[in-house]
């Protein structure tokens, strides 16, 4: 049975809020008086939050559950929402309340209006570290100068996108999702709402600097193979200043009589060198193992349990 309104919220290990962040997006579904579900997918949580999510199922009709077999991620969690999803616009939020659920009443305006694709801009970022604004802005401009898809600024998942937009997503089978970036991919009319970004109502960050990096590499390799290129302009302009260095040299020594000083230039040289080509190997590493992945094709993600879902409904 197909709703209007499916609002995909990923949670891992958000026991603090989300008994709050039911009751904000309950409210302001609520004042649609049109039929909607809110579909929780639980990312291999280990503290309550599985169990937290299977009572209000059990309470509430419109809640339903996709349950993991361990933590898939945040980007593949969004995405079994959207394959299980049902309604005519899907939204996806996060479930720590930073992105506040009152904006999907401005996303549903505009998608009435006639966008398929409504994103949340950030117009200002609260409780955040300053590392964390930092490396976020530097990295959507340097992405952004990077691939030729245009993929906003400043925007993160929290976005409204209508069902057609949502079935083309589920047929990218890519494993390394940057879902963002495929919204973008997949074109159609899109537009924007900015809002304030607020602070995490509970509990602390689930993406370590390490999922960050991870994050980020995603989003360049899926989108840019300017760092690959890039590596073969290096290259190009290295082998050609070592051979100017090498002329200037040759001409010092003949030419103006006095010897090149440099033992020191003859080991640290190398050695720069050496750091440059393996950085450039860990690049080509990055795609291919990518590559790797896509080619072992196993399932993007495992589901324990799905509840609240009447039976064979998007299976
Ligand atoms: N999340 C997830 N799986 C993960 C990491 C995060 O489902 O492996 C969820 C998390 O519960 C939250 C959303 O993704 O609903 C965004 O995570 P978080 O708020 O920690 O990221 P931040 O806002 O700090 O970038
Ligand atoms: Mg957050």
């Amino acid at each position: 049975m197909s709703v209007r309104y499916s609002i995909v919220i990923p949670a891992y290990n958000e026991e603090l809020v989300i008994e709050e962040s039911y009751k904000r997006l309950k409210s302001v579904m609520d004042t649609t008086n049109e039929e909607y579900e809110l579909i929780f997918v639980n990312d291999g949580s280990r503290d309550k939050t599985g169990e937290m999510l299977s009572s209000l199922c059990d309470k509430d009709k419109n809640v339903k559950m996709i349950d993991f077999s361990r933590n898939f991620g945040h980007q593949t969690a969004i995405t079994a929402g959207m394959d299980n999803s049902s309604g005519q616009a899907v939204v996806v939020i996060d479930a720590d309340l930073q992105d506040p659920p009152e904006v999907i009443l401005d996303m549903i305006k505009k998608w009435k209006e006639g966008y398929d694709v409504v994103y949340g801009k950030r117009a200002k970022r609260k409780g955040e570290t300053f590392f964390k604004l930092f490396t976020a802005k530097v990295f959507y401009r340097f992405l952004k100068s990077m691939t030729s898809v245009d993929i906003p600024v400043d925007t993160g998942d929290f976005r409204l996108i209508d069902r057609k937009v949502c079935d083309e997503l589920s047929a990218l089978t890519e494993k390394n999702r940057y879902v963002r970036g495929l919204v973008s991919w997949v074109g159609f009319k899109q537009t924007d709402v900015t809002y304030i970004r607020e602070e995490r109502f509970a509990g602390e960050t689930k993406y370590p600097l390490k999922k960050m990096i991870k994050f980020a590499m995603d989003g360049l390799t899926a989108f840019s193979y300017k760092p690959l290129k890039l590596s073969s302009l290096l290259g190009a302009v290295l082998s050609v200043s070592s051979i100017i260095w090498l002329i200037v040299s040759v001409l010092i020594k003949y030419v103006g009589n006095a010897s090149v000083p440099g033992w020191a230039c003859a080991i640290s040289i190398p050695l720069f060198f050496n750091g440059l080509i393996l950085m450039m190997l860990g690049i080509m590493g990055e795609y291919i193992g990518r590559i790797y992945d896509e080619s072992k094709n196993r399932p993007l993600y495992i589901i324990r349990e799905k509840k609240g879902f009447s039976d064979g409904e998007n299976c």
